[in-house]
């Protein structure tokens, strides 16, 4: 296992388009791995690799109990839209309202390459869009409406902590 140092916002890294991956290999796997050590580390609910200083198309999600690997993930279809708050491991400290599509259907490959279809609503739908938009140099930042004050972010870690 490998906990990797997150980087942070501002960072070449982050704003660049990644490459696909060609051969999903042990390098593949082991990346795959890293990205969940560090983002359990980090108390995140998703992760891509351009923030552990690799440019290559991988992300991973939580949803619920399970964490979906995208290896070249598409966005095929999105329907919807509703505004939210995001954070990002990258940006310590800020959190904001971002719209993004409520449903979105994508094809990835996994460990093992082979390529699934998933679909996904609300929340993770939001999650999945926010890694495969670092996966092509786009930061939530960019797409935000508008910044929470910290008084609404302390609402936001009050009730984190209730839960
Ligand atoms: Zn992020």
């Amino acid at each position: 296992m490998a906990i990797k140092e997150v980087v942070k916002n501002p960072a070449n890294v982050l704003s660049q388009v990644t490459k696909e991956v060609e051969v999903i290999d042990e390098s593949t796997i082991q990346l795959l791995d890293d990205l969940y050590d560090t983002m359990v580390e980090n108390d995140g609910v998703g992760i891509a690799a351009p923030q552990i200083n690799v440019g290559l198309r991988v992300a991973i999600v939580e949803l619920g109990e399970d964490i979906l690997e995208m290896i070249n993930p598409i966005v095929l279809e999105t329907r919807g839209q509703a505004e939210d708050v995001e954070g990002c491991l990258s940006f310590p400290d800020l959190f904001g309202m971002v719209k993004r599509p409520t449903y979105v259907k994508i094809e990835a490959s996994d460990r093992e390459g082979r390529v699934y279809e998933l679909e996904a609503e609300d929340f993770e739908a939001r999650c999945i869009l926010h890694e495969i938009d670092h996966l092509d140099g786009v930061l939530f930042d960019s797409k935000m409406t508008r910044v929470l004050t910290e008084e609404e972010i302390e609402e936001l870690y009050a009730d984190v902590e209730e839960e």
